[in-house]
């Protein structure tokens, strides 16, 4: 194989190469001026989704309606349903003030349960969930009912927190007979069948979750969000700003937590700047129209557009990259995910070898040094580009509710394993909210998106716990 010049810099790199890089950078390059236009458009269609009307971001009601004080207690399973693992937890809130312990274990979701049939779905996590029983209890015929928080992280209509009518799937998920259903009493259907003794306490989102935990320990936190396979944040309302709920009289200044869905901003484009091959990803998705914030910033995209642009290059354009080479392994849809992009941007850029090996091991591809420093450049644009617009969502959530200083906590594949998320995105975060230029590299900024607790596990167990508490209390 033919080692990648060592020499160096774009010096090097051929003309048309570069100006394509630079075609690159302009389209996915979003300025400052565009990220406060996408800011503001975005505060807007959060009041909107809230509305009588409603708007493209579903701003769904959780029944979560307080944050934890810390003196909750009790043992709760909790069932956390994401894209790529199941893992179910079983948590004691202890007496000590935000003190937790928990045992927990995951189980594989296997990609084609993503297209199997419903019974099929909840048969498997049915399954799952009494392998945990067994493993940790011996047996599931003599145990005490456990009270369950699942974090079931797709949109849903909830009428009430054991409710959820799903609107619609994202993040891949095509199963046919869900959407439009309330999914506990397939699931709990599917528990029966199975014979295991688990009472559904509280259907939960994944933010809401995030924001739960978070608020546990820090009580600054004031949002729940996840850069992972999907994205999306959860905040605490006024039941009083809620306009769509108006109906059912609850007092003004109650809180209620509201899971954005905020995956479907823009989702009639018009402040996103989308480029071609984000129209591409969109059009050969299962759910075409749908998630357009999401599908330019959550983990199972970026890979994905990455992909799209090296195959243009290689196909459509002058530069010709991998000239003569065979690209079929690049001809196939999903085939790199979000870590390629990670590793890509991890190598030292002096001599790009990991990449360089990537490609060989991984597409069957040789690259050229020039070559190598596109690629590097494209995963820092993609990369870069998700982080930015991800801010833009944080911020607006602090415009809408008048917060000049918080924390939000984040967790999810992206926010924690991405090289640069964090920081791309706190400077952006600077940019759209324009903070004055700060005088020691390590004072804190007024907003800070922070590692946030386990929100599937500990908050899906606290709100469990708030829910049955508020039950006991006969509120509502
Ligand atoms: C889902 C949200 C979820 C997010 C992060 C999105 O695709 O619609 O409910 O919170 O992914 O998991
Ligand atoms: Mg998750």
């Amino acid at each position: 194989r033919r080692p990648p010049s060592r020499k160096g810099s774009m010096a090097d790199v051929p003309k048309d190469l570069v100006a394509e890089i630079h075609k690159l950078e302009t389209l996915f390059t979003v300025s400052p001026e565009k990220l406060k236009q996408i800011t503001e458009h975005f505060v807007a269609e959060l009041a909107k989704g809230l509305s009588v009307e409603g708007g493209s971001i579903p701003m769904n009601p959780t029944w979560v309606m307080s944050y934890p004080d810390g003196y909750e207690t009790g043992t709760y399973l909790a069932l956390d349903m994401g894209g790529t693992n199941l893992r179910v937890c079983e948590i004691t809130l202890t007496d000590e003030k935000s003190e937790f312990d928990i045992i927990q274990s995951k189980y594989r979701m296997p990609d084609e349960l993503k297209s199997a049939t419903s019974e099929e779905l909840w048969d498997y996590i049915a399954d799952c969930l009494y392998q945990f029983i067994e493993t940790h209890h011996g047996d599931c015929s003599n145990i005490p009912e456990l009270p369950l928080g699942f974090t079931f992280s797709y949109p849903a209509t909830q009428n009430y927190i054991d409710e959820g009518i799903l609107q619609r799937w994202t993040k891949g998920f095509d199963i046919d007979g869900v959407e439009g259903e309330n999914i506990v009493p397939m699931f709990e259907e599917a528990l029966a069948r199975r014979g295991v003794p688990i009472k559904l306490a509280a259907l939960i989102n994944d933010t809401t979750g995030t924001l739960i935990a978070s608020a546990y320990t820090d009580p600054d936190m004031k949002m729940g969000c996840i850069f992972g396979t999907g994205c999306n944040a959860a905040y605490m309302e006024n039941c009083g700003s809620i306009p769509k709920i108006a109906h059912l009289n609850l007092p003004p200044d109650l809180p209620m937590a509201i899971n954005c869905e905020w995956g479907a901003f823009d989702n009639e484009h018009k402040v996103l700047p989308r480029t071609a091959y984000d129209v591409t990803i969109d059009r050969d998705s299962p759910r075409p129209g749908q998630q357009a914030f999401e599908k330019m910033i959550a983990g199972l995209y970026l890979g994905e557009i990455f992909r799209l642009v090296m195959l243009d290059l290689h196909d459509n354009k002058e530069i010709h990259i991998f000239e003569g080479q065979d690209v079929s392994t690049l001809r196939k849809a999903y085939s790199l995910d979000a870590s390629f992009l990670s590793f890509i941007e991890e190598d030292p850029f002096e001599n790009l070898q990991e990449t360089h090996d990537l490609f060989s091991r991984k597409l069957n591809l040789t690259c050229t040094r020039p070559e190598l420093e596109l690629i590097r450049r494209l995963a820092e644009l993609i990369g870069t580009r998700a982080a930015r617009l991800s801010a833009c969502g944080v911020a607006a959530i602090c415009k809408k509710k008048g917060y000049e200083t918080c924390h939000a906590g984040a967790d999810g594949s992206v926010f924690n394993k991405y090289p640069n998320f964090k920081e791309r995105g706190a400077q952006a975060l600077r940019e759209i909210l324009d903070w004055p230029e700060k005088k020691n590299r390590r004072a804190e900024d007024p907003v800070e998106v922070l590692p946030a607790e386990d929100g599937s596990g500990v908050g899906a167990a606290l709100i469990a716990a708030l829910t049955l508490k508020r039950i006991k209390e006969g509120n509502l």
